[in-house]
């Protein structure tokens, strides 16, 4: 290398130097025809603003931490480390790289010194997060504090020794519920020192994680109890909506929220680009539609190729895998096509692939050897590739949080960095990028959890019996729902009711898995080889892995020859056909019973349990190049049911018809509408449109009228459809606005179009769904008091029969079929 050669830190010897973000955004948005750029939003960089270290924290920890930079704590790092110092359980929920660990390593670090018995229980959720903690920790050298990992990966030797001396123990909800909570005994004298129980990035215990998690720290709460002990909570969240609410829901404890970012940032140029709309028959993507965007997918393989041209390092964010293979490959062939080679330095990083496979992508893209990787969310967490030149997020990952995170990838060393996040075919994408205040202003979304679902109540409260009797005064800690649960445990000749309390009468411990929704992993296998491909997880089995569907693998192209529900196996052989593959399935829905409603004369809103029975019952082979249906084959997979809940809303007919709504429009109104209601509810809570399923009908027998259900697609709930309900005037406005604001003339998958409709988008009226949705909001409460409901409602649920449904959108199952 000459002294001349440009290098710029982390990049490789041989590369150009990097064009600027605003540069490079001119290059890029100049590609095609009209200008897919909606909004461009430069994020300042930020001067941090520092304040003096808390009188109580000792010199020996000021020094350590300064000895690695910290010369003293931004604003919100002492504000809220002086709340928990002070005894208060406190959440910080702050931006990526704010230091949101200062903040309870602060008064943590500082009772430990101050005190030699106190200890410290810190929660990540993942073990490689808890490592880069237990370094940062260690690295401090603080006498005493012993920190220590207390995983699946520690070995036994040293288990012992952790649990008699550790004082900063770092795990994980798994292992403390599956290891420290049922074996507590040998923790006594952990647990009657404890001063601070910390948990990181608690934002990601959501749905029905989340509600698990909540009570498996209700259960340490209980076993601290029983020493006298009451620890503070300190919690850190990625920005989000109301983290007290949520660190309140996930600890059952009052929670002081500390959230003004006092830290300083680098600066970003943040695009927001919708493709653009395809001219008839050209490129089309998808037959059955009548207009079409150019998909995300494809035009993020173009923005990657384009970066990795510019010798720019660039991550692309893809929500599925088969869209992060089909991403990599399309982006290798247009680079191959420019440069014969080039193609080699993009490749595809996901979850589902073995271990080994992943560790030898990081280090590729690490020492330069790749210039460009296309992702799932799988490098959200714990794992450290930053200061990359640019992101490249394809579609809404979902949260503002997932955003920010993804985007934070970029730039992190201090210079500018580009990121461009590329609307999906997707009423809530579209919105979002024509809302950019949505996206830039307040927060928008707040994490749910529903620690009441029965479904995770019922085996909480066993593991808790398993662990010590369960007495009256526990059955206020696990809140609502927690007698009747204990009850149906009772019934169901697992715990024994004594005068004492409740004791459980089996040998085993209860056997609970704090992130299972019921379903194992499906394992891909090469039937030729037995090559273990990767895993599929069990809810999208019957949707990705049927006989005869096409999956992708690093690019490679395989058929499925068969699945074995029972093994958890799909045989797969290497094959490239033309065609992709797209399941369809038939749902009905019945009401089980009625939680809460609204009465809004015309108009009715409810929440309530509702039986959704599903099956995948056919798949439609499509060619690739057109979008052209060739043939849909019928499938024989088993129904599933789920017992859930859902939100609804009714219409009186009459209210429909002096609205201007004729009848044979109604079925298509409220068809549309569900579509984009769906849609839009991850704008009001942490799901996305996979997590929760619809289905409208004119005329639903249950309800004796037009309606629209939307319901959590997950066993019990996972607080996502309550959340509507609480919401439904501010959700139901921005479905309406969406709807109203698309330029398209009949629909289009920006507004009314789904995905995963089970109906083929058929029927559907766009212009008459406003009119359902505005009937909707002339007549409800702008703040709608909920009213309680006794068994005696008038909706009868021993009346429920199998709807007659005009269309069922499928909850969960089918996150990967945007491929
Ligand atoms: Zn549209
Ligand atoms: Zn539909």
């Amino acid at each position: 290398m000459t002294p001349a050669a440009p290098v710029s830190a982390g990049h490789g010897p041989d590369r150009p130097p990097v064009a600027t973000p605003a540069e490079l955004l001119r290059g890029l948005r100049g590609r095609t025809g009209g200008d897919p750029v909606t909004h461009v939003e430069r994020v300042p960089a930020r001067p941090g603003e520092r304040a003096p270290w808390p009188g109580w924290a000792p010199e020996e920890l000021r020094a350590a931490l300064a000895r690695r930079g910290v010369v003293a704590p931004w604003r919100h790092q002492a504000e809220a480390a002086e709340l928990a110092y002070a005894g208060r359980h406190v959440v910080v929920a702050t931006g990526t790289a704010s230091g949101k660990s200062l903040a309870y390593q602060l008064p943590a670090l500082a009772t430990l010194l101050a005190d030699p018995r106190a200890t410290v229980l810190y929660l990540a959720p993942t073990k490689a997060l808890a490592a880069d903690q237990l370094r940062a920790v260690a690295d401090l050298g603080l006498d005493g504090v012993r920190p220590a990992c207390y995983d699946g990966d520690t070995p036994r030797a040293e288990r012992d020794w952790i649990r008699r001396h550790g004082r900063f123990v770092l795990t994980n909800p798994d292992m403390l519920h599956h290891g420290i909570l049922p074996g507590h005994g040998h923790w006594s004298g952990f647990l009657r020192r404890l001063a601070y129980v910390i948990v990181d990035e608690c934002h990601t215990y959501r749905g029905v994680f989340g509600s698990h998690v909540a009570h498996v720290l209700r259960r340490l709460r209980r076993q601290c109890a029983r020493f006298g002990r009451t620890p503070v909570f300190v919690l850190a969240s990625a920005t989000s909506g109301d983290p007290a609410t949520a660190a309140g829901r996930l600890t059952g404890l009052p929670v002081t929220a500390v959230t003004e970012d006092a830290s300083p940032r680098g600066g970003v140029t943040f695009a927001l680009w919708e493709p653009p709309l395809l001219p008839a028959d050209a490129d089309r993507v998808d037959a059955d539609l009548a207009t079409v965007r150019r998909s995300a997918l494809r035009e993020t393989a173009d923005l990657l190729a384009d970066t990795v041209a510019a010798g720019v390092r660039t991550l692309a964010f893809v929500r599925s895998r088969k869209g992060a293979e089909v991403v990599a490959a399309n982006a290798r062939r247009a680079l191959d096509e420019a440069v014969p080679g080039l193609g080699a330095r993009v490749a595809a990083y996901r979850g589902g692939y073995l271990r080994e496979e992943r560790r030898e992508l990081e280090r590729a893209l690490l020492h330069g050897d790749l210039l460009g990787l296309a992702s799932t969310n799988a490098l959200e967490l714990g794992v450290d590739l930053v200061g990359l030149d640019a992101v490249l997020i394809c579609g809404w990952p979902g949260t503002r949080a997932s955003l920010w995170q993804q985007a934070g990838r970029a730039g992190r060393s201090g210079g500018e960095a580009l990121a461009v996040l590329v609307a999906r075919d997707d009423p809530l994408d579209t919105y979002l990028v024509h809302h950019p205040e949505a996206l830039f202003g307040r927060p928008v979304e707040a994490t749910v959890l529903d620690p009441a679902n029965p479904y995770v109540l019922a085996p909480q409260l066993a593991c808790a019996a398993a662990e010590a009797p369960l007495t009256p005064a526990d059955l206020d800690l696990f809140g609502d729902g927690a007698k009747e649960a204990v009850d149906s445990l009772v019934e169901a000749g697992v715990l024994r009711q004594r005068p004492t309390g409740w004791y459980w009468r089996e040998r085993e411990r209860p056997q609970v898995d704090l992130r299972g929704e019921g379903a194992a992993p499906v394992c891909v296998v090469e039937a030729a080889t037995g090559r273990l491909l990767g895993t599929v997880d069990g809810g999208s089995s019957h949707f990705l892995l049927h006989p005869g569907a096409v999956y992708l693998h690093q690019g490679a192209s395989y058929v499925v020859d068969s699945l074995d529900l029972a093994d958890g196996c799909a045989l797969v052989h290497p094959e490239e056909p033309d065609w992709s593959t797209h399941a369809r399935d038939v749902t009905s829905l019945s009401v089980v019973s009625v939680r809460s409603y609204v009465d809004a004369g015309p108009v009715g809103l409810f929440l309530g349990e509702v039986d959704v029975t599903s099956q995948v019952v056919s798949y439609q082979r499509r060619r690739i190049a057109s979008g052209e249906v060739i043939d849909t084959r019928p499938l024989d997979l088993p129904a599933r049911e789920l017992r859930t809940v859902a939100v609804w809303f009714t219409l009186s007919p009459q209210s429909l018809a002096s609205a201007g709504v004729e009848p044979a429009d109604v079925p298509g109104a409220l068809h549309a509408a569900e579509h984009a209601a769906i849609g839009l509810l991850p704008l009001m809570a942490t799901c996305d449109r996979w997590d929760i399923g619809g289905l409208s009908t004119a005329l639903h027998p249950d309800t004796e009228a037009p309606t629209v259900f939307v319901y959590d697609g997950h066993p019990g709930g996972a607080g996502f459809a309550e959340r509507a309900y609480r919401t439904a005037g501010q959700w139901l406005r921005a479905t309406r606005d969406a709807i109203a604001e698309c330029g398209c003339e009949a629909g289009c998958p920006s507004c009314v179009q789904s995905p995963k409709c089970g109906n083929g988008n058929n029927p559907l009226s766009k212009s008459a769904a406003v009119t359902v949705l505005d009937v909707v909001l002339t007549n409800l409460p702008a703040d709608p008091p909920p009213r309680q409901t006794g068994p005696a409602d008038a909706l009868d649920a021993a009346a429920a029969r199998p709807a007659d449904a005009l269309d069922a959108e499928t909850a969960g199952g089918g996150r990967e079929r945007d491929g």
